[in-house]
């Protein structure tokens, strides 16, 4: 990739936005989303419509171009363009360097945020032959681990999966309590679990599974089993929209043997990569009851969020600015806690349609507010 990665100098906080090309059903229609990579610009162009009341200023406002500028805008649309941004230049940008401020021994947490179909499981997971930021956190953080370790320093990885469904926490990777083998021996149907807070490491999920893992590849299995495990329930919008946030975490303790003192010190610090679930509104999908429910549980998280991470962005140097930060709102952003605030970093990719005129905006407009 060509582009340097993101400076998280000054805010711990940065705000990305990605566009993805035109899908085969989506043939034809015209790219409202255009981004200028000298300026960082991105900016939504209406449909082509004509205005009903053409004295209506509200109606030629809407039919203005609106432009928004975040850390940096991907453009992902067209593999031929020079300006093409492709998974390894995202993962060099947002991916990368987080790894070192975790093996320094602090918290990251990488979110993807966007509608359905809007490219969040693409950017977060890939597919085979184009990995996404988890594969590829996983294999170089594997990497790093191998040229770091030493007879003074050894290194632990573990791993967890859960889900945020209905402002309910369920373990993706849950063992079976009787009969099973443990290990890799997961049961669908898992309870809810409570959070709980530590006094000194914050709040944490009581009896969430946690598994030691030695390779990249092992990682890559524990996360298809939670995946087939997540909460999908069908919209009119799309059979599979996965209706809940899934938040894959890795834990990572080294243990540094400084011989000249003869003392041991310890560094355990987690990377956090979430899968936020779609952020279309509920009556947009026709959703009624339980649907409309869960509409408005999973706009909660995805408010709170939104407001966590704004509150967040003030720079450090401003902290008598800061606003109270509203963790305690929604379960995900009390859960995500540390990983969010003090010395951790946090990346939002908010995924978008080139062609979705209403969501593309309301995406624009949330990761605006989140800068
Ligand atoms: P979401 O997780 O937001 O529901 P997906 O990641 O499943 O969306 O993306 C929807 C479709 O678009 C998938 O078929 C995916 O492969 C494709 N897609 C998304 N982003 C890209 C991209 N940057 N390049 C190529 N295909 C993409």
């Amino acid at each position: 990739g060509l582009s340097p990665p993101l400076s998280t100098d000054g805010s711990n906080v940065k705000v990305v936005v990605r566009v993805r090309p035109l899908l085969p059903r989506e043939k034809g229609s015209p790219l409202l989303v255009q981004m200028d990579p000298s300026t960082q610009c991105t900016t939504i162009n209406p449909p082509s419509s004509k205005p009903t009341g053409s004295s209506d200023n509200q109606a030629k406002r809407n039919l203005e171009p609106k432009k928004f500028y975040f850390d940096r805008a991907f453009y992902s649309v067209d593999p031929n363009s020079p300006h093409y941004v492709d998974q390894q230049e995202i993962y060099n940008t947002v991916g990368k360097e987080f790894l070192d401020h975790n093996l320094e021994g602090y918290h990251t947490c990488i979110f993807a945020y966007g509608q359905t179909g809007s490219g969040k499981s693409y950017t977060m997971m890939g597919d085979d032959e184009n990995a996404g930021i988890i594969p590829r956190t996983c294999r170089d953080l594997f990497n790093r681990i191998d040229s770091l370790a030493s007879e003074n320093m050894s290194c632990t990885v573990r791993l967890s999966y859960f889900e945020i469904y209905n402002e309910c926490v369920r373990d993706l990777l849950a063992t079976q309590k009787k009969g099973g083998s443990g290990g890799a021996n997961v049961n669908n149907k898992s309870a809810k679990l409570k959070v709980r807070e530590s006094p000194t490491d914050g709040p944490y999920i009581e009896d969430l599974s946690e598994y030691v893992v030695k390779s990249s590849d092992q990682v890559l299995e524990y996360m298809a089993l939670g995946n087939k495990c997540r909460s999908t329930a069908a919209t009119k919008m799309n059979d599979q929209s996965s209706r809940s946030h899934a938040v894959f975490t890795l834990t990572v303790k080294q243990v540094h043997f400084h011989s000249d003192t003869d003392t041991t010190e310890e560094k355990v610090s987690q990377i956090r990569l979430v899968d936020l679930a779609g952020s279309e509104r509920a009556n947009s999908t026709g959703a009624m009851g339980e649907r409309l429910r869960e509409g408005s549980n999973i706009n909660k998280s995805l408010t709170t969020l939104g407001r966590v991470i704004a509150a967040l962005s003030v720079p450090s140097s401003l902290t008598n600015a800061r606003p109270i930060v509203p963790y305690r709102d929604s379960v995900l952003t009390w859960i995500l806690k540390e990983s969010l605030g003090g010395n951790s970093k946090t990346a939002m990719v908010a995924c978008v349609s080139p062609t979705d005129y209403e969501e593309t905006l309301s995406t624009l407009r949330y990761a605006d507010q989140a800068k």
